[in-house]
């Protein structure tokens, strides 16, 4: 690999360039963190406009719900918010442990598993109605745990 400071080439695996002496392997890293982590936002913001529920109720065809819709919308508003508000905060700051990224990534997970299962409870009340999770609770889960593993990818200990 090249040496971003001194353009010398050098063997990979080292932490400092043995030339200049910059550090080589947490700006790899650092920007392997920043990659994943605006693609996990990237998804997770997409994924609020795809099926998030999928309701079937006896003998009709089944519909779906994204986060963007109906009752829901609150909650996608909110993950919108999140998601840009936490794209900010790790871009910001020195957070050399990735705590940020933990933290959005975390709330993420945990909004959209709360949504699933206050959503279920709430909708699958009769026994007619089956509800159940669709492409766009998955992708936001997903999204999430990507912010969360560009959490790891950045702190400096892992
Ligand atoms: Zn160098």
């Amino acid at each position: 690999m090249r040496c971003n400071n001194c353009g010398n080439d050098i063997a990979g695996g080292v932490n400092f360039c043995p030339v200049c002496g910059a550090t080589l392997q947490s700006s790899e890293k650092g920007k392997l963190s920043l990659i994943v982590a605006l693609a996990g936002s990237v998804v997770s913001f997409l994924a609020l406009f795809l099926p998030f529920l999928k309701i079937s109720l006896f003998y009709s065809e089944s519909q779906s719900l994204s986060l963007m819709s109906g009752n829901l919308r609150t909650d996608g508003l909110i993950l919108s918010a999140i998601l840009v508000g936490g794209v900010l905060l790790i871009l910001t700051g020195k957070n050399s442990k990735g705590i940020r990224n933990f933290v959005v990534g975390g709330i993420v997970c945990f909004i959209a598993l709360v949504d699933l299962f206050n959503n279920k409870g709430r909708l699958s009340a009769g026994s007619l109605i089956t509800v159940s999770a669709g492409i766009g609770f998955y992708l936001v889960m997903l999204g999430g745990i990507a912010i969360i593993v560009s959490g790891v990818l950045r702190n400096k200990n892992m």
